[in-house]
């Protein structure tokens, strides 16, 4: 039923082989691009009027009768065709035309239908090299539908491309809801399409158009069914039940230095209930930076230990696995607990004691990097697999590190954000838990902001602070862009924060040696070293955690993105000391880089920092990005169809409880769907 529509583009007559490569510049290869290739505007030729009711700047359609050819004096200036109707007089200007060509279409006293721009300028009322010069009105179409275009391909091309693969529609059988239809007041499919390509008026153009949200639906209807039933699938499974004693937690729980928040208790039950069950758990928890996610993994990694299976701890920088480890490593010492630490940086002969010790079970709980999914990590008994700050991770390597163990519980964290909608598109295929809290005793942080030009100011406000026993992160934009940007340098403020602070500075940035780096860390984290300031680029940005440091100075704050500038600050404010932080900004802000301040200065909410970053830079830069893990999609528009998405999860749900099969007339329909949008790449319509 669908294959004409998945046949690659050069089945379409006059598209060969140079054709259908301008186009893959479009992402059009087969027949179906094309009719997601949605039109953008129109050229509305119907209003015919009159010379003296053409409005500037608008397309007119005129009835006129040609004068006079003015030929131009100089190469420079136009040829004129002065003509009139019986209200007035327009000039036509043409540069650079054949006298052939004038003589052939505008001859004087003829009458012309004429259709263009129509401007005033230096010629009074003018129309720049009409569009349609045409005896006959039937000679000129009268609204004609504008595409996205790329080189090489005309809008002439490209519309008869498109009717082309419109020829090509079958009705397809109704995968809609009848009743759900009928109230939204969707055309049938073929319907739709059609309609989408042939706007009478702007507001066709509209996602708010009957059309054009059936077909936005219908995509995400197909991605969310897609979801809908993997999650089903994965419910399916059978991986270890783990139920662990509770002897081993107890154990650490007495010699944690705080107590557990409510969220954090409820989130570890949320956790424990799912890993009790027999299929495996995938479950995404967000917390706010600094809410303390790192304790609930490493109570849910115990679990797995307590059952006699092993655990896996994932995160994207070396510093962050080291200094888990670094934490983690006293309270598994004392449980009796045995933990290694992976990544990518150790030395061969230790490397392979860690693997051997994996391999043959003798170590219970591994951190590490993205060393941890390389081919010669095999574990013995993978219970557990956590991901911290998952956002830096691909989808990929989520499931390569699921492919370690039989069929291990996974537990992905994020500190990102996302409002509930929007998460059911990027992790429809999860279970979410949110740590809505965050420890007490902590007090905000006071952010203020200050030009580059007021250093001075701010390197005494840190002598000042440094007396007061702070610890201070100093943080520089990237070492690699500094150069071209021109940004300064970490190296070098260290240098001259060195000269200032003799002995108390210490640098941070990802070309260090690993030892040199730990070194440094513990230093800055030892509350007893000199080491007070610790200048660094973004590479403490992710999840490091420094307690007593109390004071962050951001260079260049105007180049970080929002949600950037908010992971950087998080490491500040988490003891009970206040804290601050220091937004430097250089020349020339933008607009937007001043909102982004500002921002910053109001609250320290995440969830707000994210609600106003999608407003500042809308959705679709936000999340319309491959980097954020959302999907992209052809025709909806996660800004402006979250309504439709909602539903069409609700809607995805209820089929897979009801007809998880798909079967009969609307299952039917529904895998017909699925082919449309190409949704049998990631779930196997297998029968029954
Ligand atoms: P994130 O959620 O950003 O990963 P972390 O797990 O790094 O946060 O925790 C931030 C800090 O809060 C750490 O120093 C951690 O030891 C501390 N912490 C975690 N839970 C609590 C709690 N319930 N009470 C007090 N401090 C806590
Ligand atoms: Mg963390």
């Amino acid at each position: 039923m669908l294959y004409s529509l998945f046949a690659p583009i050069t089945s379409i007559s006059g598209i060969g082989v140079k054709y259908a490569n301008n186009y893959a510049n479009l992402g059009i290869t087969k027949v179906v691009d094309l009719l997601w290739h949605l039109p953008v505007g129109i050229i509305d030729r119907r209003n015919k009027t009159t010379v003296a009711e053409a409005k500037n700047g608008e397309i007119a359609t005129l009835y006129l009768e040609v004068d006079d050819i003015v030929l131009p004096k100089s190469r420079k200036s136009p040829t004129r065709v002065v003509c009139h109707d019986k209200t007035g007089n327009i000039v036509l200007v043409f540069f650079k035309v054949f006298k052939g060509f004038l003589e052939k279409y505008l001859p004087v006293g003829a009458k012309r239908i004429v259709s263009g721009r129509v401007d005033f300028a230096n010629y009074g009322l003018q129309m720049a090299h009409p569009d349609y010069i045409v005896a006959n009105e039937s000679e000129m179409p009268l609204l004609e539908t504008i595409y996205p275009l790329t080189a090489g391909i005309s809008l002439k091309m490209m519309g008869k491309s498109v009717e082309a693969a419109l020829s090509m529609l079958k009705p397809l059988p109704e995968w809609l809801d009848a009743e759900f239809r009928k109230r939204q007041g969707f055309p049938d499919w073929s319907d739709a399409v059609k309609l989408v390509h042939h706007p009478k008026t702007m507001a066709d153009i509209d996602g708010a158009n009957p059309s054009r949200r059936r077909l936005a639906y219908d995509e995400l209807l197909s991605e969310q069914l897609a979801l809908a039933l993997l999650r089903a699938k994965k419910k399916k499974l059978s991986g270890y039940e783990i139920k662990g004693d509770g002897k081993i937690r107890r154990k650490v729980f007495a010699n944690l230095p705080f107590k557990l928040t409510d969220a954090q208790v409820r989130v570890l039950k949320e956790i424990e209930a799912d890993m009790a069950r027999s299929s495996p758990m995938y479950r995404l928890i967000q917390g706010d930076v600094g809410s303390g996610k790192t304790v609930i993994a490493f109570f849910a990694l115990l679990n797995a230990v307590e059952s006699g299976l092993q655990g896996a701890f994932m995160v994207p920088t070396e510093i962050l696995a080291r200094q888990h480890y670094a934490k983690l490593k006293p309270l598994a010492d004392i449980a009796g607990v045995s933990i290694c630490l992976l990544t990518g940086k150790d030395k061969s002969s230790q490397k392979e004691g860690h693997l051997r010790a994996i391999k043959d079970g003798t170590v219970d709980i591994v951190i590490g990097t993205h060393s941890l999914i390389q081919e010669g990590v095999i574990f013995n008994r993978l219970g557990l697999a956590v991901i911290d700050e998952q956002h830096r991770f691909g989808v990929h390597q989520r499931l390569d590190l699921k492919a370690k163990g039989a069929s291990p519980d996974i537990l992905v964290m994020t500190a990102t954000p996302i409002p509930r909608t929007l998460a059911l598109t990027a992790y429809g295929d999860m279970d979410i838990s949110v740590v809505d809290e965050k420890p007490k005793g902590r007090t905000p942080v006071k952010t203020v902001a200050l030009p580059l030009s007021k250093l001075d100011e701010v390197i005494l406000a840190i002598k000042r602070a440094i007396t007061a026993g702070a610890k201070i992160y100093w943080i520089c934009p990237l070492l690699e862009e500094s150069e071209a940007l021109d940004v300064a340098a970490a190296k070098k403020r260290f240098k001259e924060l060195s000269d200032v602070f003799p002995e108390q500075v210490g640098l941070v940035h990802g070309k260090m040696e690993p030892a040199e780096k730990d070194k440094i860390m513990a230093e800055f984290a030892d509350e007893n070293s000199s080491l007070s300031i610790l200048v660094a680029t973004t590479v403490v940005e992710v999840g490091v955690d420094v307690p007593i440091a109390s004071v962050m100075v951001i260079e260049h704050a105007e180049r970080f993105g929002l949600a950037q500038l908010h992971q950087l600050r998080g490491r500040i404010g988490r003891g009970s000391k206040e804290s601050s932080c220091v937004l430097m900004y250089g020349d020339n802000l933008t607009s937007m880089a001043k909102a982004r301040i500002d921002i910053m200065r109001k609250t320290d909410d995440g969830f707000k920092i994210a609600e106003e970053d999608l407003r500042l830079r809308g959705v679709g830069e936000v999340l319309g990005t491959k980097q954020s893990g959302f999907p992209e999609f052809k025709l909806a528009n996660i800004a402006t169809d979250i309504d439709l998405i909602h539903t069409a999860a609700k809607d995805a749900q209820m089929i897979v409880e009801t007809n998880p099969s798909l079967s009969g007339e609307r299952g039917e329909a529904l895998r017909v769907l699925l082919y449309l949008f190409e949704q049998d790449k990631n779930v196997k319509l297998i029968r029954g």
